[in-house]
């Protein structure tokens, strides 16, 4: 049962948006609020918006009755960003319009689009978006922009940050702003003077400030995505433009997201990358720093850790097994759409290292084997390290950045901070070029002392990344609930004060995906945990990624495989806590069609899935195991009984055609309806397409 407010407010939104799209029941308010975090809220409400016209109709409802609203695209987020506990807005279906302008040298896109197809529409023309997070292939438009995602070769050069060009927002009382519309603009400026007066009055108190001025210029030369894109406020004089780079990284806590318009970037053609194995990490560091000035186009830095999860793989070389165990390895990428050119730029990354010894020899490989190879070590180590994890416990990916010059100290800073709390899985790899380092361990939160070792871990972390090294504490991945109780640790008071006040401008009623970013409560990245219950062994090691979503024939109609496994998990809970009894008749309704019937256990999804998990298999172990043993008996009965079965069933199908001729389609009808009636649907019901009985097949017959 809804509390009446939000029972209203499903009333009025009902009269106007498809009430199929507006969800309540506990089953899919589960599935459809998770996101690939390690926290778990569940919507009161979901809504499945289609357009525009819905979302404005919906956040000047909530406004009215003082309900707060989250957005969400994929759902791919990592620290806490995408979920709710009130109102979720889903924007995917329906989001998928996108338009090539100037000559493809911009590019608009709705939010429901996923990066990787924005990538396949620029493709021919040799372009493509800027950004380009691991997720990629799951993760939407609007994600991306919202968290300013960035991955192995956007660096801070080409994110959302740098390469947006414009953007259309639905602020939290409906006014839209249109950055491309030079009437739209003229009309903001116009009703929303405060707000643009507001805007101005912050980037003139930054650019009084000497120290902040700076602070902000130099926090913001690594990746930083900890609290607003306050750059915008140096980097930007025009109030308009300052709103549009704000939005970059607001994680959808200060307005809608209705479309983007990016610069679009060049795809190199030819690309090639090498493995290069260095003594020390301090080598390797050195190495990098060397390599920010020369052409490359991603280097990769992988710690012996990491390189030991991949040694067993098929294609590794057998001296992974022998480094020693200071070893660390770069890989380094370099692109150019001129072969000549490619390797002009490997000569030059040659020498520009030649200084600092290296393990083995290394030579650049553009060989499809090898090159793919090289990437799927690096690519595969969240995989390895989450399929490797005892069952129960999650998998974290913690997401830092460290000025260059210290990287090498942070990094062997941070493996001791593993060792002293015991995190003896923990794997060290990142976007070195860009300082930015992604630990990736274990963790159990199904107790209070795994809770607290976090917690510890998490405050020392802090004080390393802040404190010792001047870093970030977010580099790619938002901050969410993960990190909000340390924004003001990151920034400072003054900072801080900035963020709330950007906050307070765009969302005065805190209800836009309030907690996320500005949160009051210093231990919010304790509560809300989500738990994760073992289930069934084909299951257990999902990390509700959401990388299969886009590969699942039912996702949308009802549940995608990450869904399906959200629910399963849920159920399982349920039944071994006897928690809530009534929770689990309520989901146990629906689970029949949503999980099971829908479901074309095609395994399509396990293509997709890094630890390649067949929910389809799935499925048909949870379809055996809710069969009674007569069903069972009969499915066995006819499985040993073929022959005897197609016999009768060419008999039974060419019986119903004869009195089809005979009673004709009305008549078969109605009969057919009656007996299902009847029979309380033992009998099926009959349709004009069902075919009549085939001829046997000669098996016997001989082929020419
Ligand atoms: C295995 C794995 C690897 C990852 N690798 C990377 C990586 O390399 N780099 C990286 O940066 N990230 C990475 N991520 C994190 C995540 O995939 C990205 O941040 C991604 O861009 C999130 O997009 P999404 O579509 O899933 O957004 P969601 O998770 O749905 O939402 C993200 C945020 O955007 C807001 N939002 C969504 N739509 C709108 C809208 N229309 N208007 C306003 N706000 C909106 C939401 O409220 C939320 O705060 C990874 C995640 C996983 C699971
Ligand atoms: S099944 Fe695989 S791809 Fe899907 S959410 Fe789970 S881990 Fe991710």
């Amino acid at each position: 049962m809804l509390a009446p407010t939000y029972q209203t407010f499903k009333d009025i939104v009902s009269a106007s948006i498809d009430p199929k799209r507006i969800l309540t029941n506990p089953l899919q308010t589960l599935a459809y609020g998770t996101d690939a975090s390690f926290y778990r809220l569940i919507p009161k409400i979901v809504i499945l918006v289609h357009n525009e016209t819905e979302v404005i109709e919906i956040i000047k409802q909530a406004k009215l009755l003082d309900i707060a609203l989250t957005f969400r695209a994929a759902g791919t987020s990592l620290s806490g960003q995408a979920i709710t506990d009130s109102v979720l807005v889903v924007a995917t279906h329906g989001w998928k319009n996108f338009e090539l302008l100037d000559n493809n040298q911009r590019v608009k896109l709705e939010p429901g689009i996923i990066g990787a197809k924005a990538n396949n529409y620029l493709a021919p023309h040799g372009l493509k978006i800027g950004p380009d997070p691991a997720s990629i292939g799951a993760c939407m438009i609007g994600g991306i922009v919202a968290n300013n995602a960035s991955g192995m070769c956007c660096g801070t050069a080409q994110n959302s940050y740098q390469t947006i060009a414009d953007i259309r927002i639905v602020l939290h009382d409906g006014t839209i702003l249109d950055t491309a519309d030079a009437q739209s603009v003229a009309a903001f400026k116009k009703d929303q003077s405060a707000l643009i007066q507001e805007i101005e009055n912050l980037r003139d108190q930054i650019k009084s400030n000497e120290t902040l001025y700076h602070q902000i210029q130099n926090k913001f030369k690594i990746k930083n995505t900890t609290g607003y894109s306050i750059n915008a406020l140096v980097d930007y004089q025009d109030p308009i433009d300052i709103i549009k780079h704000l939005m970059v990284g607001s994680e959808g806590t200060l307005a809608f997201i209705s479309n983007v318009t990016f610069k679009t970037v060049i795809d190199e053609k030819y690309k090639s990358c090498s493995l290069i194995f260095f003594h020390t990490i301090q080598d390797a560091c050195k190495a990098t720093i060397l390599l920010k000035s020369s052409p490359v186009a991603a280097v990769e830095l992988l710690d012996r850790e990491s390189i030991r999860s991949v040694e067993n793989d098929y294609d590794a070389p057998d001296y992974f097994k022998t480094l020693p165990e200071s070893a660390c390895a770069l890989l380094v990428e370099c692109r150019d759409n001129d072969l000549n050119v490619l390797k002009e730029k490997q000569d030059a990354i040659r020498l520009q290292i030649q200084s600092i010894p290296t393990y083995t020899d290394y030579e650049f490989t553009s060989d499809p084997k090898q090159y793919y190879f090289n990437w799927k070590a690096r690519k595969g180590l969240l995989p390895t390290v989450g399929g490797l994890r005892k069952n129960g416990t999650t998998v974290i990916i913690e997401d830092v950045a460290f000025p260059l010059p210290q990287l090498a100290d942070a990094c062997l800073e941070l493996k001791d901070l593993f060792k002293k709390y015991e995190y003896h899985d923990a794997v060290l790899f990142g976007h070195a070029l860009e300082g930015n380092l992604h630990f990736v361990f274990s963790q159990d939160f199904s107790n209070q002392t795994e809770v607290d070792r976090y917690e510890k871990l998490m405050s020392e972390l802090s004080v390393l990344v802040v404190d010792r090294f001047n870093g970030s504490l977010k580099a790619e991945h938002g901050t969410g609930r993960n990190m909000a109780p340390f924004v003001e640790k990151e920034w400072g008071s003054t900072a801080y004060e900035i963020m709330k006040r950007i906050k307070n401008i765009f969302d005065p009623n805190n209800k836009i995906n309030p907690d996320v970013i500005i949160n009051p409560d210093p231990k919010a990245h304790l509560k809300n945990l989500k738990p994760l219950p073992e289930c069934n062994d084909i299951v257990d090691k999902c990390m509700e990624c959401g990388f299969c979503e886009p590969h699942c024939v039912s996702e949308g109609l009802t549940l995608s495989p990450r869904q399906r496994i959200v629910i399963a998990r849920e159920i399982s809970r349920l039944e071994s806590t006897n928690e809530d009894p009534q929770r689990l008749a309520d989901i146990r309704k629906d689970v029949t069609y949503q999980l099971d019937e829908t479901c074309a256990t095609d395994g399509l999804c396990a293509l997709a899935c890094p630890v390649h998990i067949d929910t389809g298999k799935f499925v048909k172990t949870w379809r055996a195991s809710q069969l009674d043993t007569g069903n069972k008996k009969v499915a066995a009965y006819i499985g040993s009984h073929m022959a005897g079965t197609t016999a009768f069933m060419r008999t039974g199908l060419k019986i119903v055609s004869f009195f089809h001729s005979i009673f004709g389609t009305t008549i078969m009808t109605a009969l057919s309806n009656l007996s299902h009636f009847i029979t309380f649907g033992k009998v099926p019901k009959w349709i004009p397409e069902m075919p009549k009985g085939a001829h046997k097949i000669n098996t016997n017959q001989k082929h020419l």
